[in-house]
C-alpha cells in the first residue's frame, strides 16, 4: 500500500544542514497498526509529515497505492490529503470556536457534502468514538481524552484508509490512553484502516501490531508482534 523508497530529509540544506532522515526504506501494508518509536529528534515527526504530504523529502519517493505522492501539484496534494489521509496530533488541533460536531463536519463541508449527509456521518463517527452526547460542546468544554476522540472522529470524516498520528497519547492520562487505543484498534480491525503512530508511549507500543524503531534518521529495528495480530 505504502512504499517508502530511499527517503532522506535534510533541513536547512543551504545554511546549517540537519539530516533528519537518512535513506529510509519501508513498506507499510494495508491494515497495519504500526508504532514508529525512538528518541526525541530521531525523525519520527519528519517521517509522518513526509508520509502525509505535509512536507517534501530531499530525495527518494513515496508510493501510495502505486502513485508517487510527491509528484502531485500542491492543489492535487491538498485534495489527496483531504480525501485519503486522516491526521491526529498530540495537541488535538481542534478549531476552538467550533463544536465537536462542527469540527468533525468541517472537511465534509469542504467536500461539498449535504447537511443531511454531514449530520448523519458526524453522529455516526462521534458515536463510534463514544462521545455522541458531547456533540454540541466546544473543545474547551471537553477533557483532553474527549478532545482527542473528537480529533479521531474528525480524522475519519473523509473515510480515509490511512491515519497518521503524531504522539496522540502524549497529553492523555492512563484511562484516556487505554480508551483511545481501544477505539483505534477497533477501527483498525473492523474497518481495516491503516494506522501509523509516532510515539514514545510504551502503552501504544504494547498494542501495536508492528514496532519500527528509529535512531538518528535510520530504522534500527522492525518487529512484528504476533500476539497483537488478532483482535485483542
Ligand atoms: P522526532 O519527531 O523523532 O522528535 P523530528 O522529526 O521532529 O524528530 O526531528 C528530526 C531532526 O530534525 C531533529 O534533529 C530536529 O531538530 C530536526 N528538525 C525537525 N524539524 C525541523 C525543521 N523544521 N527545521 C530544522 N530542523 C528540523
Ligand atoms: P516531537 O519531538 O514531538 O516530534 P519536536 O519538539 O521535535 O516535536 O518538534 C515540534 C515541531 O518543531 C515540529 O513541527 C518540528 O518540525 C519543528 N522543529 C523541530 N526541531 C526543529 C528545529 N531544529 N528547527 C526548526 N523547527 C524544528
Amino acid at each position: 500500500m505504502i512504499e517508502i523508497k530511499n527517503i532522506s530529509k535534510i533541513y536547512n540544506e543551504n545554511t546549517v544542514p540537519v539530516q533528519a532522515l537518512n535513506e529510509v526504506n519501508l513498506r507499510i501494508e494495508k491494515g497495519e497498526f504500526t508504532a514508529i518509536v525512538g528518541p526525541s529528534g530521531c525523525g519520527k515527526t519528519t517521517l509522518l509529515n513526509i508520509l502525509g504530504g505535509l512536507d517534501t523529502p530531499s530525495s527518494g519517493d513515496i508510493l501510495i497505492d502505486n502513485a508517487n505522492l510527491h509528484q502531485r501539484s500542491s492543489s492535487e496534494m491538498i485534495a489527496f490529503r483531504r480525501d485519503h489521509i486522516g491526521f491526529v496530533f498530540q495537541d488535538y488541533s481542534l478549531m476552538p470556536v467550533l463544536t465537536a460536531r462542527e469540527n468533525v463536519e468541517f472537511i465534509m463541508e469542504l467536500q461539498g457534502k449535504s447537511k443531511v449527509e454531514r449530520n448523519s456521518r458526524s453522529t455516526e463517527l462521534l458515536t463510534a468514538v463514544g462521545i455522541a452526547d458531547k456533540a454540541e460542546k466546544l473543545p474547551n468544554q471537553l477533557s483532553g481524552g474527549q478532545q482527542q476522540r473528537v480529533a479521531v472522529a474528525r480524522a475519519l470524516a473523509s473515510k480515509p484508509k490511512l491515519i497518521l498520528a503524531d504522539e496522540p497519547t502524549a497529553n492523555l492520562d492512563s484511562k484516556s490512553t487505554t480508551d483511545l487505543l481501544d477505539i483505534m484498534r477497533q477501527l483498525n480491525e473492523k474497518e481495516n484502516i491503516t494506522f501509523v503512530i509516532a510515539t514514545h508511549d510504551q502503552r501504544v507500543m504494547d498494542r501495536a501490531k508492528r514496532v519500527i524503531r528509529f535512531d538518528d534518521g535510520k530504522i534500527i529495528e522492525d518487529e512484528v508482534s504476533e500476539k497483537n495480530q488478532a483482535s485483542s
